[in-house]
């Protein structure tokens, strides 16, 4: 039994299967939606699809890009010796905002979770080897987040790089234990940065 007629309730639906979206932002953002005028609509339909349409993943890092490679991948400003490790595209955005950092990236896509079936062949592991190989990487920085999740992960990966001498470093815990690098305000992950240490 539903109170709305079936067109809103397909819309109210539909945004709540986004994330951190409860009933009553649904149903906010689907009045909202009826609201705007047929060119607004069409400019939001177009944003999404656009964005879906265009997107697509970085052949060197993974990351998400409308160009291949992305501009962090095809900068000569950046240091290319230099890899920091991180779980999702979200976790490359919270560290660009710092700044400080002048290498590159390589983006996984999850950590490994044996919990939820999520083994080391499941995320981007094997592209970060294939990168590794031609011998110009002189520091991996391990960036996946503080929890049993991200520290596994950590482990796993330095276990793999090290007989290749190459220096593998872990950021400092000035994140939270547990939490979300996306979530750390830029002068945590700085000092993060700035307190790596090798593993
Ligand atoms: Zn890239």
């Amino acid at each position: 039994m539903s109170y709305y007629v079936a067109p809103l309730a397909r819309l109210i639906e539909e945004f709540e299967k986004m994330p951190g979206i409860g009933h009553k932002t649904a149903q906010r953002l689907a009045f909202h939606v009826l609201s705007l005028s047929p060119s607004a609509i069409a400019n939001l339909i177009d944003a999404i699809q656009g964005a879906k349409s265009r997107m697509t993943y970085c052949s060197v890092c993974q990351n998400l890009t409308d160009i291949n490679p992305c501009a962090v991948c095809s900068s000569e400003k950046r240091d290319a010796g230099t890899i920091c490790v991180v779980e999702n595209p979200r976790d490359v955005i919270a560290m660009e905002k710092t700044r400080e950092y002048n290498g590159v990236y390589h983006v996984l896509h999850g950590a490994i979770s044996p919990m939820e079936g999520i083994g080391p062949e499941d995320i981007r592991i094997k592209e970060l080897l294939n990168r590794v190989k031609d011998g110009n990487v002189k520091e991996v920085i391990m960036a996946t987040d503080p929890n049993i999740e991200g520290e596994a992960t950590a482990m796993y990966i330095s276990k793999l790089l090290k007989p290749l001498g190459i220096k593998v470093t872990r950021i400092a815990h000035g994140i939270p234990i547990g939490g979300d690098l996306e979530y750390a305000d830029e002068v945590t992950i700085t000092k993060a940065i700035e307190g790596r240490r090798e593993i």
